[in-house]
């Protein structure tokens, strides 16, 4: 039996034992006792023999509720059992009650067969998580005096080089020196199609080398690698909890003992004060303790929201926590910054115009010096553009200020090289640029050399990102960037974005998010989505950040709340969705459960609900909630070109 195969052996073990008590039940019940003996002695008879399943099905339930009675903790689910399956059993004292001995056992294996099923259905969505979060790789070849070794990748140090087999899973991040291979980076990315990789490129630790063998310098310690990001990320995320999951939590404390309270009044001040039989409203008050029992709200709710974080983890991105979930949910406003969110952040050079008398090689070159030590796709542009190589040797008293340029001295000359708010600074005349493009202006000790004029490329699903976004809900979508107004205008345009901010700095652009914020709605969210150059702050400043992972700066996956691991802004609409789908089966959950359990506590009240239903209320709505959240976890795999 697979399902049997797919318990662990403490399940198995309840499992056998629930399956024997029920068949003992099942005998039992069947037994023609009034025709076999005389009263009482039928009635007797029923009462031990039923004790049996009962015992053998719940004596670590009353067994726990003794324990736990003797730590204080009263209220818990074991007491509510012992106490409503005991009660049952314990009417046939009573000269003119009914025998309720049959529900009690039920009650009891019911309730068994329902803790089974959550036990098995929360083991299988941790499970299930944790296949996906196997990422870790179990050893690294590094090559050593000439010699490969297999070690622990922690025992890898930053420039070492690794070599990498087909079929090996990739264990740090690194440079490829030499070969060249597809990737599968399905783990991390959600993606489904190999990636080809070859000397040159940058990878990930966490995927799988599918075709070539490769060497790759390695670039990060593995404490800092991709793998160890991902997985700190998914371990702290349930620390995190949504206010739906937190109220859930503070409701269940207080509807238990309410539930109780009210269950021992009935059963005592009815009889007490209005002369009524005890044995029919202690029945009552025991129907209300079944009931009263909150576990298919405080189990199933927390485990929808962990499948939700699943799900997302499973195409790709990664959300720091369930209460980024539940703003996810709420969006209306989604703030993009460009360069590196919209656009690729490798700009092509476009055109070098020097002024008179200077090399449009010169211009290059000077720029390229004074950026050697920039992080910025800027940077990293300009030095791919000027092939030579860069001495950083020469390179002194770099100075980079965010969102207009960097100043450097180079052989002892002051360089600058940025945008015009750079170059008004340092009061450097300058040329303005007819060509659409971002324009870098240079300088040598303040007198102008020219300007190189570079054009980045958007993204290919930028203007799908978009689109996807507006026909999940988002009402408003807006792009911030250091750039030109004329190049921020044409990006918007290509894309569909609603509304531009251009020419900003860093601090103003979280002074744009904060108008912005206030500026919303009461209950949407605002939504800033950023690579984290220059934009950690504003990443923080959102309702919910959202970073591009895998090219962005360790701030950004710092900063953010919701990391995509694999950059395409189209997963924005998807987080989105996952997310309002998660508080849609949360919230299903809680009116479901509420309704059904109050629904029959005011039928317990009045006389009508047997312990059947009861049990159905306790058990069967566990069980209907825990299957209802696992759809949470379900996700459709990406497919992309
Ligand atoms: P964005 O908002 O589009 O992400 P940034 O805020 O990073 O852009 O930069 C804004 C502008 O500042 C750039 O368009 C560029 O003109 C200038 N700039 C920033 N960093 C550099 C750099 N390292 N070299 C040259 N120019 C830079
Ligand atoms: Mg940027």
């Amino acid at each position: 039996m697979r399902f049997l195969d797919s318990l662990s052996k403490r399940q198995r073990r309840t499992f056998v034992r629930i399956v024997i008590a029920l068949a003992i039940f099942a005998v039992v019940a069947l037994l023609p006792l009034d025709s076999l003996l005389s009263q009482p002695y039928a009635l007797w008879a029923e009462f031990v023999l039923f004790l049996i399943p009962y015992l053998i099905a719940g004596y670590d339930v009353l067994w726990k509720a003794a324990r736990n009675i003797g730590h204080g903790q009263i209220f818990d689910e074991n007491f509510l059992m012992s106490v409503a399956t005991l009660g049952a059993f314990a009417l046939v004292f009573f000269p003119d009650a009914e025998a309720h001995m049959a529900e009690g056992a039920a009650v009891m294996l019911f309730y068994q067969v329902g803790e089974l099923f959550q036990d098995y259905a929360v083991g299988k969505s941790r499970k299930s998580i944790a296949d996906m979060m196997d990422i870790a790789p179990e050893f690294a070849t590094v090559m050593r005096e000439g010699q490969q070794q297999e070690v622990d990748p922690y025992d890898v140090s930053v420039g070492e080089t690794i070599v990498v087999k087909p079929g090996e899973r990739v264990p740090l991040d690194g440079l490829i020196l030499d070969g060249a291979t597809q990737l599968d980076t399905a783990a991390l990315t959600g993606e489904s199609v190999p990636r080809t990789a070859k000397a040159g490129d940058r990878i990930n630790s966490g995927c799988i080398n599918l075709t070539g063998a490769i060497t790759v310098q390695v670039e990060k310690p593995y404490s800092e690698s991709t793998v160890q990001r991902i997985l700190e990320l998914v371990e702290n995320a349930s620390e995190k909890k949504a206010r739906t999951e937190s109220f859930i939590t503070r409701f269940a404390r207080y509807y238990t003992p309410i539930v109780v309270g009210i269950a021992a009044a009935l059963a005592i001040l009815p009889p007490l004060v209005l002369g009524q039989s005890w044995s029919d409203w202690i029945e009552r008050g025991l129907i209300f303790l079944v009931v009263s029992c909150p576990c298919a709200l405080v189990i199933s709710v927390p485990l929808t929201f962990f499948g939700g974080i699943g799900a997302a983890s499973k195409v790709g991105i990664l959300v720091k926590g369930s209460n980024y979930l539940e703003v996810l949910s709420q969006v209306d406003t989604v703030v993009f910054d460009k360069t590196g969110t919209l656009t690729n952040g490798t700009f092509n050079v476009v055109a070098i115009h020097a002024n008179e008398g200077v090399s449009p090689s010169d211009v290059l070159q000077f720029a390229a010096h004074a950026e050697a030590f920039s992080n910025h796709p800027i940077a990293l542009s300009v030095r791919e553009a000027y092939q030579g190589a860069i001495d950083e040797s020469i390179v002194s008293q770099v100075q980079e200020q965010s969102g207009k340029g960097v100043r450097a001295m180079v052989e002892e000359r002051l360089v600058l090289v940025g945008n015009h708010a750079l170059m008004e600074q340092e009061q450097v005349p300058f040329q303005a640029c007819e060509l659409a493009g971002t324009v870098l202006h240079v300088a040598l000790d303040g007198a102008y050399l020219g300007h190189i004029v570079i054009a980045d490329v958007l993204k290919g699903d930028a203007r799908q990102a978009v689109l996807q976004l507006q026909s999940a809900g988002v009402k408003r979508t807006v792009m911030l960037t250091g750039d030109r107004a004329e190049v921020a205008e044409a990006v918007a345009a290509e894309v569909g974005i609603n509304q531009t901010f251009a020419e900003l700095l860093p601090e103003h652009k979280v002074q744009q998010v904060e108008s912005l914020l206030a500026a919303q709605l009461p209950g949407a969210k605002l939504a800033f989505v950023g690579d984290g150059i220059n934009d950690a702050p504003v990443l923080t400043r959102a309702d919910v950040g959202i970073a591009m992972g895998a090219m962005g700066s360790d701030a950004a996956i710092e900063a953010a709340d919701v990391v995509l691991m694999d950059d395409r802004p189209s997963h924005i609409a998807t987080a989105i969705t996952l997310a309002r789908k998660t508080m849609r089966i949360a919230w299903q959950n809680i009116i479901f459960a509420l309704g059904v359990k109050i629904a029959i506590l005011i039928l317990a009240a009045v006389g009508i609900a047997t312990m059947w239903l009861a049990v159905f209320g306790d058990v069967g709505v566990c069980v209907l909630a825990i299957l209802n959240a696992m759809r949470a976890l379900r996700v459709k795999q990406v497919h992309k070109g």
